[in-house]
């Protein structure tokens, strides 16, 4: 631990006790008690306050950007090479477990769909995925009909689209869990349904990556963005465009297929139960010499 983090420690601990009615001073004049109450106070909620207090990502990640009306403005700025994206605090945006449309080429469309469709009803309630800023809260007939994004400090931004209703304003505070909008069928779109995308910049990250909906979680407490790792759904248009059974599936397969790691997985017996060798399982998620997974942790293969 850095000075600077013990420092921040001390503030935060003889915060915590103030708010247990205990006066600071006692702390100063008897060093005894310190080392009970430090371990009575549980360390993880301390690193969690430890980790929160700077933890607005979005500001090095996004420089200066902040566009009120674009739903994409990043062009020119370029992806990090990996990025650890804190899911824990988080708020599904519905409680509907029903995924109506996934995230990829979709060759009916011939177009790729940039986030996934769960199903809601018209005036169903939408709410933040996470804390964050209100970027954009704008009507687009030919797209995404009303839609809201927001930016989180965590480094994603979420959009939420095909709204009946808008109940949010650019540059508002939103909370996890804050009511933002009402589920509808506006813009392109062929019935009521949440059009959800999680971008990280310009990249669109399929949601199912973060985000299990059908078991309302998700999928780990981080999820680590490694760029060029999702291209699973450009492998995907050039297996479908190409139409051949034979090398374009094989692109698809090899660049697309996650898995979660469950409790009581190794290596090993993950490998064998996906029919693939360990080494390739380790290479594609750079786990390093000395591998360690954990359960909720996504692995690619
Ligand atoms: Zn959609």
């Amino acid at each position: 631990m850095t000075i600077k983090h013990t420092h921040r420690l001390l503030a935060l601990l003889s915060l915590m006790l103030a708010w247990q009615g205990v006066a600071a001073q006692d702390l100063i004049a008897e060093q005894a008690p310190i080392d009970r109450r430090l371990k009575a106070v549980d360390s993880v909620t301390i690193q969690r306050l430890i980790d929160r207090e700077d933890n607005d990502l979005s500001e090095e990640l996004y420089e200066d950007a902040w566009n009120t009306t674009m739903a994409h403005p990043y062009r020119g700025i370029e992806m990090p090479d990996s990025f650890k994206i804190d899911l824990r605090d988080f708020c599904m945006p519905t409680p509907s477990r029903n995924i109506t449309s996934h995230f990829g080429y979709r060759p009916a469309f011939r177009r790729q769909h940039r986030g996934i469709d769960i199903k809601v009803y018209t005036g169903d309630t939408i709410r933040a995925a996470f804390d964050g800023k209100v970027r954009v809260s704008t009507f687009q007939g030919s797209g995404y009909g009303h839609f809201v994004v927001i930016r989180h400090p965590n480094g994603l931004e979420t959009l939420y689209g095909h709204l009946s209703k808008r109940l949010v304003e650019p540059n508002a505070e939103v909370k996890a869990g804050d009511v933002i909008g009402l589920g509808g069928n506006t813009g392109r779109s062929y019935g009521s349904h949440l059009h959800f995308e999680t971008r990280l910049l310009s990249e669109a990250i399929d949601p199912k990556l973060l985000f299990d909906f059908p078991n309302q979680d998700v999928t780990g407490d981080f999820y680590v963005y490694r760029r060029g790792a999702n291209r699973a759904s450009q492998a995907q248009a050039v297996a479908a465009q190409s139409g051949s059974k034979g090398k374009g599936r094989d692109v698809a397969r090899n660049a697309g297929h996650y898995y979660k790691v469950k409790k009581g997985d190794t290596i090993y017996s993950i490998a064998k139960k996906l029919g693939i060798n360990q080494k390739q399982l380790i290479g594609n998620n750079s786990l390093g010499r000395k591998p360690k997974i954990r359960p909720g942790q996504i692995l690619r293969y």
